[in-house]
């Protein structure tokens, strides 16, 4: 106890927490990739594993979700350079390197960075379901699970899910899809249109008063008094991690096809909105397996809801909330409204993380308005916390100087912002955001 008070007391980082300044903060732990990933207890094996599960359910998508016929099923994202952003940005205060922005927004079926690992969750439940009653054999074009005896099948199954709303729309769509009998546990902040079109897809939206550790508590708890309702986890999953990961794994190949170059003298820096951490720790984790010291990887939070940079700094994780230092967690992020960090991730990822940083939530509104101006991509609020990312490691001369990183490395960086959602944002909800971000 007094461990614990002394830690939230006598560092200099909670006081910038408590008071919700902008804080950056560099994390001391970070080993060499190779010897950091020891510590994570899931290997490359396993994300490879995922990533072909992925490829074993290509035809079922492509089937199920026309938009992603072109893609031939696979749920992926674009790459795409925001140079007039960059631009407007240095204007203030320069970028090395060049800005990238990376499209979870827009990802098909659910339109946000959850169409990653909860969609694969719930595959990988499916799949296991199917193989052990004898509907499919791993060879089998899976696209057979759509059949109505297949749905028969699954609809005697259960899955509950405690949200802020994208991980239950890509888990409640995907469920409800092959049959399952789906619940979303959903937290206050939760947006109504995301509750909207759950129901209007057939899922059961369970609305509570509270924030995202209560709506989560409710789901485990319904489930764990029902043996045919699986509860995805979105605190502890390995498996949403996983699903999250394989976008590492497959952004080498597009970096290439950019003529985008990473080693030891073109660094790549990446910067991700961070809600519990599965999202963008799953994410870094596949990124140190394909690039090793060649990525930095940055989380970004809201000053409201520091809860990663809190649980990691202070080496408490999940035993520690935002609220236990006096933060109310109420932030237009709604994605990035927690108050409580996974403690997996936490502990999993404390030697790969290089950093964390808060921003406000004026200051998310002010770039995602704009981002709009200057390259028309329409992102929702929590889906900015990267941007500002770039722009703090390219001024800070000790991350540069503790990473040996050169004047001449810094100028061949890759600043890649992961834009983690917002494509399916209705157009008024859309007004809402950029009169805010324009005011
Ligand atoms: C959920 C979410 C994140 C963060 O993911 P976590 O797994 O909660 O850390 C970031 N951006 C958006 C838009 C999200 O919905």
């Amino acid at each position: 106890m007094t461990d614990r008070h002394h830690l939230l007391t006598a560092t200099p980082i909670i006081d910038d927490l408590k008071a919700l300044r902008e804080t950056l903060w560099f994390n001391e732990q970070v080993k060499p990739a190779r010897e950091g990933l020891q510590r994570v207890g899931l290997t490359l094996a396993d994300v490879q594993e995922a990533q072909a599960r992925l490829q074993r359910f290509a035809p079922l998508i492509a089937a199920a979700f026309p938009e992603t016929a072109a893609s031939g099923g696979l749920i992926e994202s674009e790459l795409i350079p925001a140079p007039d952003m960059q631009a407007k940005l240095a204007a203030r205060a320069p970028i090395s390197g060049r800005l990238w922005l990376k499209k979870d927004s827009h990802l098909p079926i659910s339109g946000s960075i959850k169409a990653r690992g909860g969609i694969y969750e719930v595959l990988a439940h499916a799949e296991k379901l199917a193989l052990a009653a004898g509907l499919i054999t791993l060879t089998d074009d899976y696209s057979l699970l759509l059949s109505p005896a297949c749905r028969a099948f699954f609809s005697a199954h259960k899955i509950a899910v405690g949200s802020t709303g994208n991980l239950g729309l890509s888990i409640g769509i995907m469920s409800a899809k092959l049959g399952f009998h789906v619940t979303v546990h959903m937290s206050a902040d939760a947006r109504q249109w995301k509750k909207t079109m759950l129901r209007a897809h057939g899922v059961e939206v369970r609305e509570y008063a509270q924030d995202y550790g209560v709506a989560v508590e409710q789901g485990r708890r319904a489930a764990a008094s029902d043996p045919a309702c699986f509860f995805i986890d979105d605190e502890n999953s390995r498996t949403l991690f996983l699903g999250y990961a394989v976008a590492g794994l497959r952004l080498p190949a597009q970096l290439r096809e950019k003529g985008i170059l990473v080693d030891a003298d073109h660094p790549l820096f990446v910067y991700l909105p961070c809600g519990v951490g599965g999202g963008p720790g799953g994410v870094a984790f596949g990124l140190k397996l394909a690039f090793g010291d060649h990525v930095h990887c940055f989380f970004a939070e809201p000053t409201h809801s520091p809860c990663m940079l809190l649980g990691m700094s202070s080496g408490l994780h999940d035993a520690v909330s935002v609220q236990d230092i006096g933060l109310d967690n109420k932030t237009a992020a709604d994605g990035l409204a927690v108050g409580r960090a996974s403690g997996f991730v936490g502990r999993a990822m404390e030697q790969l993380i290089d950093g964390c940083y808060t921003l406000s939530d004026a200051s998310m509104y002010a770039l995602l308005a704009l981002l709009d101006q200057t390259e028309n991509l329409q992102l929702e609020p929590s889906a900015l916390a990267g941007m500002s990312g770039p722009q703090r490691i390219s001024a800070s001369r000790e991350y540069q100087a503790r990473h040996q990183l050169t004047a001449a490395m810094m100028a061949n960086a890759t600043q890649l912002v992961w834009a983690t959602g917002g494509g399916m944002v209705p157009p008024d909800e859309m007004q809402n955001y950029l009169a805010r971000g324009r005011g």
